[in-house]
């Protein structure tokens, strides 16, 4: 028999078939939503589950409610407890995805006024293995699609519309047979991925896109930056980076809360490097894997541990 899953919708659990919307609903018709995309990593060894920087999630959540209008009656402490007893009830061994949601949950077409309509918050998790195969270097494709600028929509938060881009991008480089799309910027400089950050190592140098590129502050971005940093030394170089430093790069790779950390093998059918997962990226790989679930001592409170009981 498969499992229940429980959602919360309307200030409370209900089971996950349960948790509906109208087809008037505002946020369906203009996305007038904001979102995140948060893991638990199952840590067999603990018998855990380590939801990976759970507030920092919660953080960029209310920033985008803020720019978007959206007011919700939790604060950072509600949201993750929330999200903890729902993990809690819905008992899953395993790895798992968590989809918060905050809306414009009003039944409401033909009106375009943030102001004037109500919000709502849901938040559902899944059992979630690998969103992209992280075990060999990514073909990727810049994209025709450009990244929107932020004075279009605002581009560091998970604002849902945006997500049309994204999904143009990522839909074009897999019907071309490539793995991921990098997008660029209205200026052509690089941007970030579909779903990821970017990172690329020349020279000994580790640089990424800044927040003025466009890109979305990522929590793997971010992640990433401070294992550089402490572990390996590297302090990572936030700059406009031109579309072909990425074709000369030693190593480029992508980071993301779905994505991991994943190395580009390949760009517009130009090798990066050797081809392979280089030195850096691997060595942050490893860092990082180790630290999303629990097991690395330096970072473990970044990590929010549940013993599921499904109850
Ligand atoms: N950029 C975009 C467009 C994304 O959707 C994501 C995934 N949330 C990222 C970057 C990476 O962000 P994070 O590391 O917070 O998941």
């Amino acid at each position: 028999m498969t499992q229940k899953a429980w959602a919360f919708l309307g200030g409370k659990q209900v089971p996950q078939e349960d948790a509906k919307v109208g087809v008037m609903t505002h946020a369906l018709h203009y996305g007038t939503s904001v979102f995140e995309g948060i893991r638990g990593n199952w840590n067999d060894r603990i018998g855990k589950i380590a939801i990976f920087r759970l507030a920092e999630h919660y953080e960029r959540l209310l920033r985008g409610c803020k720019i978007l209008r959206i007011d919700l009656p939790y604060s950072v402490d509600d949201l993750c407890q929330i999200t903890v007893d729902l993990a809690d009830k819905n008992g899953f061994r395993e790895d798992v995805y968590i989809r918060p949601l905050a809306f414009k949950g009003q039944e409401a077409v033909a009106n375009l006024n943030l102001n004037s309509l109500d919000d709502e918050f849901m938040l559902v998790m899944l059992p979630f293995g690998s969103y992209i195969d992280n075990t060999r270097p990514l073909k990727c494709q810049t994209s025709s699609w450009r990244r929107p600028m932020d004075s279009s929509m605002p581009t560091g938060v998970k604002i849902a519309g945006l997500y049309t881009t994204s999904i143009l991008a990522k839909s074009e480089a897999l019907a071309a047979g490539y793995d991921e799309a990098i997008l660029l910027n209205q200026d052509g400089s690089v941007s970030e991925g579909s779903g990821e950050n970017l990172f690329m190592v020349r020279d000994g140098v580790i640089s990424t896109p800044s927040e003025t590129d466009n890109c979305l502050l990522g929590i793997t971005r971010d992640s990433v930056i401070q294992l550089a940093k402490n572990e390996l030394n590297m302090d990572v170089v936030q700059r406009h980076i031109h579309r072909s430093e990425l074709y000369l790069a030693d190593e480029v790779f992508l980071t993301g809360t779905a994505a991991h950390l994943t190395s580009v093998g390949e760009l517009d059918n130009r090798v990066i490097g050797t081809g392979t997962t280089g030195a850096v990226t691997k060595q942050l790989q490893d860092l990082y894997f180790s630290t999303v679930v629990g097991d690395n001592d330096r970072y473990v409170n970044w990590c929010t541990f549940v013993t599921p009981s499904g109850g």
